[in-house]
């Protein structure tokens, strides 16, 4: 089974941490619009023919679309690959763009999950994060997500300096109180050229505290275990039976690269192809010139077999399940038994059923044990 990823380069404003590819000008969406259609037939061939299992609109902001417009994309999506039935079709939307007539228009153009960016219950979090949402609509247009859809998943940022630990039980327990099946976590990274960085530089916002933002993901864990949910991927949290098929596409690629594709359409859009990964131009104007002329303006590179090995590394560390060896070759997983035997004996690991996992406090420091045990 394959999946597409579709990148809406639109956002309403800046957020202060952001560092995707966006524009806060809707000058081109039009235009956008087209190509994204367009580059949908010129790229046909991409999956071979493999049913696309999932489908998943990006951003930016994909809920600053008209209804219209995700309508044509989906329907230029059927007409060019094979969707399964039931295949899992996500939309990332923000509070602020939730209204009825957009939610029963995106189910009605087979949208089935939504990917909600709360971040936080408290405008103070909000404010300080530049997000153009307020808390109270983060709350009520959450409610009114829930009349429409069953599966949602929302966004929650830790680590921010308005955070305190109590603000941080409260919209954990608000998330849980209203029964959303699927949670998606992150630690507020602070990554270069970003008006945050610049900010933080010039003093005039506080940096974040790496012990605050460990005790934060710590506390993450316990609450979400004693709600039933499963911690399967790092950020990721889910109730039993609701885990995002989509994400998994990416982490389930195997050790010598075999695993889903994945098609990457838009600006920045990313694509995969068991051998191959490529990256669209990360600027509207190009990106819709270049498609006009029928070309479609992406780099690439070719994954060595140490290159897929890392991934795989990286990726299944992150995961529930964990380093499975016996997808490695002999040599490779006895040299990373004995580059981890560190790892286990301090706690931050466990080998079970010949998998490498890491423990809570290991989840901790997930990317640089990784990065550790890379070959
Ligand atoms: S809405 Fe999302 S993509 Fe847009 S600026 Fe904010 S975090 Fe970035």
């Amino acid at each position: 089974m394959a999946g597409i990823y579709i990148h809406i380069p639109f956002c309403r404003q800046a957020c202060h941490y952001c560092n995707f590819h966006f524009a806060t000008s809707l000058h081109y969406k039009n235009e956008l619009v087209n190509a994204v259609s367009l580059e949908l037939t010129l790229q046909e061939k991409y999956l071979e023919n493999v049913p696309v299992g999932t489908i998943y609109f990006g951003g930016g902001t994909p809920s600053i679309l008209n209804v219209g417009d995700v309508a044509a994309i989906m329907e230029k999506v059927k007409t060019v690959f094979v969707v399964t039935p039931g295949a899992e079709i996500t939309l990332e939307a923000n509070p602020d763009d939730l209204t009825e007539e957009k939610l029963i228009g995106w189910k009605k153009a087979g949208i089935n999950r939504l990917s909600i960016g709360i971040q936080s219950f408290f405008d103070e979090d909000l404010q300080w994060m530049n997000r153009a949402h307020s808390a109270k609509q983060a709350i009520d247009n959450l409610h009114l997500a829930k009349r429409y859809f069953d599966n949602i998943t929302i966004d929650l940022i830790y680590g921010t300096p308005t955070l305190t630990h109590e603000k941080w039980k409260q919209n954990v327990d608000t998330a849980i109180t209203l029964n959303i099946p699927h949670l998606s976590c992150y630690a507020l990274t602070v990554e270069t050229k970003t008006p945050l960085d610049k900010m933080i530089r010039q003093h005039q916002k506080e940096n974040i505290n790496p012990e605050k933002q460990s005790e934060q993901f710590l506390l993450l864990m316990e609450w979400l275990d004693e709600a039933g949910y499963e911690h399967y991927e790092i950020s990721n949290f889910a109730q039993p039976g609701w885990r995002s098929r989509h994400n998994s596409t990416y982490w389930s690629t195997g050790a010598s690269g075999q695993g889903k594709n994945y098609l990457g359409i838009g600006p920045s859009a990313h694509s995969f192809n068991g051998a191959e990964r490529q990256w669209n131009v990360s600027n509207n104007t190009i990106y819709i010139e270049s498609i006009n002329r029928g070309i479609i303006p992406f780099e690439k590179e070719v994954l060595t077999v140490v290159q897929k090995l890392n991934e795989y590394i990286m990726t299944s560390l992150r995961t529930m399940e964990g380093l499975k060896l016996e997808r490695l070759d002999k040599v490779a997983a006895e040299k990373l038994k004995e580059a981890s035997r560190k790892y286990i004996d301090s706690g931050l690991a466990k080998l079970e059923s010949n998998s490498l996992i890491l423990t809570r406090q290991g989840r901790l420091l997930a990317d640089g044990i990784a990065a550790d045990l890379f070959f």
